[in-house]
């Protein structure tokens, strides 16, 4: 059967020029990056123009890219960074209740740890309140963490509004940017953000691999002791082929970046309108303008997520009731409760998320089935 595949938010498969770009690297051109002769000398060129690949993508300068294990490494690298290095200073963290469990859990540890954290409440589109992360900076606050683009319901966050405020309170702002970079425009300058965490995976590079960005300047305490790789602020073998990946699909991201956002907005418009014409009872989660173009997230009265998953995987479709981090645990997730829905319709969410092989063909084959499985379950 046919694998339709609609989960571009849970991971991505590697892109065909991302391969071969890495091939080499995984081959003959083992070298060490840390290795004088010019086997290692061309792994560490190789590494050089990856970082300047990612660099372009976000505008920072290239010594601003730090390679990291993905994008859980990179936000925990980023908050306990920062907590770490400047625990004399203030132990006050903000966050938000839609962050990924990297972001959530990497906090609730350090709360176990003596720090404080406030997790800012989102309106019903899944936005956070400006004037309330105004109240909530104290004297002692060191961090204020926000995602750009959420996971579950695609729900672009005010970063630009967001980084003035932590700059008039001169605090750094981290945004997770795991499901933006490549996704949306980022301009990190412009935006004023001082730490960004991006992955691999969620944009057509494999698994294992990400990079945080550090502006100039901000110290953080590392997580990772051994070698000086990273300009000694992660240790440990270069990961090679996954950086020359990660580079060659930040690479593509820039060029195709205003096209895919176009293809992927109009195919998820048509979903979102056929599912409202054809299933009267679906309730749309999110908001419909702050949205990233590929996600669309409906909660189905009734009808059970984890049984509509299976009846869809027998058609050969995959998609996701939330995030898949949560997949196996039965609990409502964390984001559809904040922005207000009851355990009972967190629990019957469709997720959706584009991605560039599918086709409009493929969106019907989906509606399609989705109309059918509803019918069996109800
Ligand atoms: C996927 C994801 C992560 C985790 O990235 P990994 O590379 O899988 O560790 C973090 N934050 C968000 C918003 C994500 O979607």
């Amino acid at each position: 059967m046919k694998i339709r595949y609609f989960d571009h938010a849970a991971t991505t498969c590697v892109r065909e020029e991302v391969l071969n770009e890495m091939l080499p690297f995984l081959k003959e051109k083992c070298g060490n990056p840390s290795s004088l002769y010019s086997l290692g000398r061309e792994a560490k060129r190789a590494i050089e123009e990856a970082r300047k690949k990612v660099a372009l993508l976000i505008n920072c300068e290239p010594n601003e890219i730090y390679f990291t294990g993905g994008g859980s490494e990179s936000d925990n690298m980023a908050i306990k960074g920062i907590a770490y290095a400047n625990s004399n200073k203030g132990k006050h963290i903000i966050t938000s209740k839609i962050e990924h469990p990297a972001v959530l859990h990497t906090c609730k540890k350090l709360e176990r740890q003596g720090f404080r954290v406030t997790y800012l409440n989102v309106n019903k589109d899944g936005i956070i309140d400006l004037e309330e992360l105004r109240r909530a900076i104290r004297n002692d606050t060191i961090l204020i963490s926000i995602m750009t683009v959420n996971n579950e319901i695609g729900t672009i966050e005010p970063i630009y509004e967001i980084s003035r405020i932590a700059k008039m309170y001169n605090i750094t702002l981290h945004s997770d940017s795991v499901q933006g970079v490549g996704h949306i425009p980022i301009d990190v300058k412009k935006m004023g953000i001082d730490m960004l965490s991006l992955s691999g995976h969620k944009l057509c590079a494999p698994k294992g691999i990400g990079a945080l960005y550090i502006k100039n300047g901000i110290k953080i305490e590392k997580l990772i002791d051994g070698g000086h790789q990273e300009r000694d602020k992660r240790a440990g073998t270069e990961n090679v082929p996954g950086m020359v990946g990660l580079g060659k699909a930040c690479e593509i991201a820039r060029i195709e970046l205003d096209r895919s956002m176009k293809y992927l907005k109009d195919l998820r418009d048509y979903y979102i309108d056929e599912i409202e014409k054809k299933i009267p009872n679906a309730i749309f989660n999110g908001s419909r303008n702050l949205r990233v173009a590929g996600n669309a997230n409906f909660s189905f009265k009734g009808i059970d997520a984890q049984n509509l998953l299976l009846k869809l995987d027998e058609k050969g479709i995959c998609a996701s009731s939330g995030s898949a981090c949560s997949s196996g645990d039965s609990s409502p997730s964390h984001v559809l409760k904040a922005i207000g829905l009851s355990d009972d319709m967190a629990k019957v969410a469709l997720r959706i998320s584009f991605g560039e092989e599918n086709t409009k063909e493929d969106v019907d084959y989906l509606i399609e089935n989705i109309i059918k499985a509803i019918r069996e379950l109800s």
